[in-house]
């Protein structure tokens, strides 16, 4: 591996100024940037999917890791920056120009890739939901290394009876094990977002068996979509779901943030088997 520059180099020859449209903010601490590319577990000649690279920190951290990295970025401007990366790490990484949300992910990245992103926040959500959906499981990345804005991070791995619990609590945990890896400070970004960030991790578990992702998700919805009503209420509409709450002796008189997640996943197996 031949030495490469300093980011902060890098970003001022290439004229990377951070676009708010694409979501930019960079990190350029290469300690901080180590620290992240360790949280999915040892990558010496593991495969890594990086969503956005930018002027690549956290793509070298991972090279320097050993990982051999497929990266996705939207912004030409960005992509001298990366082929000299790409240069420096023998052509360990492989730079794909373009939107991710148009891409596929598990044939251009590879199966058993760890994902691993400091995501745009433009659509971080929009690419965790499509991770962690479908009715396939195990899914085809082996885990999930995302920074987003930490109220975002805290609802990801909340806890049933806490503000944060809702939809995206139960569609992270209900086949994977979520953690919150490491907070990160406004001031380690360049330029400093308003808020404070957080990576979190996820690493698939086996799925419940007889549940449909789809059924699941349906019944989350329209729990939490009336957090504050009884669940009598808010769930009336889905066919099945109110003899399932019978069924499992759950009170209908309880609101959708004191049910854990394995109460959803009995209910959603109880309206599937009755479908
Ligand atoms: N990884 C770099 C770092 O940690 O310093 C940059 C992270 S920055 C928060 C997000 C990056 O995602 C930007 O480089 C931006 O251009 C890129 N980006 C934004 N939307 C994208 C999309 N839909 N597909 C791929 N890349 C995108």
């Amino acid at each position: 591996m031949s030495a490469l520059p300093p980011l902060r180099e890098v970003i001022s020859r290439h004229g990377l100024s951070a676009s708010k449209a694409l979501g930019q903010n960079f990190l350029l601490d290469e300690q901080l940037l180590d620290r992240i590319a360790r949280v999915p577990g040892l990558l010496e000649g593991q495969r890594a999917y990086e969503v956005g690279p930018g002027p690549g920190g956290l793509t070298r951290a991972l090279l320097r890791a050993g990982a051999t990295v497929t990266a996705v970025e939207r912004d030409r401007r960005c992509l001298p920056a990366l082929a000299e990366v790409r240069e420096a790490f023998d052509g360990k990484l492989i730079v794909i120009e373009g939107d991710a949300l148009d891409l596929d992910e598990a044939e251009v990245a590879g199966a058993g890739a760890h994902i691993v992103s400091n995501l745009p926040y433009n659509v971080g959500t929009a690419l965790l939901v499509r991770w962690l959906g479908g009715e396939a499981w195990p899914p085809w990345w082996a885990s999930l290394t995302l920074m987003f804005q930490q109220e975002v991070a805290e609802r990801i791995v909340a806890r049933p009876d806490t503000p944060a619990y809702g939809r995206l609590a139960i569609l992270a945990q209900w086949r994977c094990d979520a953690r919150l890896a490491m907070k990160v400070h406004r001031s380690a970004f360049v330029p400093p977002p308003k808020v404070m960030s957080a990576v979190v991790h996820l690493v698939p578990k086996e799925a419940p068996s007889g549940v449909s992702a789809a059924t699941l998700e349906k019944l989350t919805a329209a729990a939490f979509g009336q957090r504050r009503k009884m669940l009598r209420r808010s769930v009336q509409s889905l066919p099945g779901a109110l003899q399932a709450l019978e069924r499992l002796g759950i009170n209908p008189e309880r609101r959708a943030e004191t049910l854990s997640v394995d109460e959803f996943v009995a209910i959603a197996r109880a309206m599937y088997v009755r479908a």
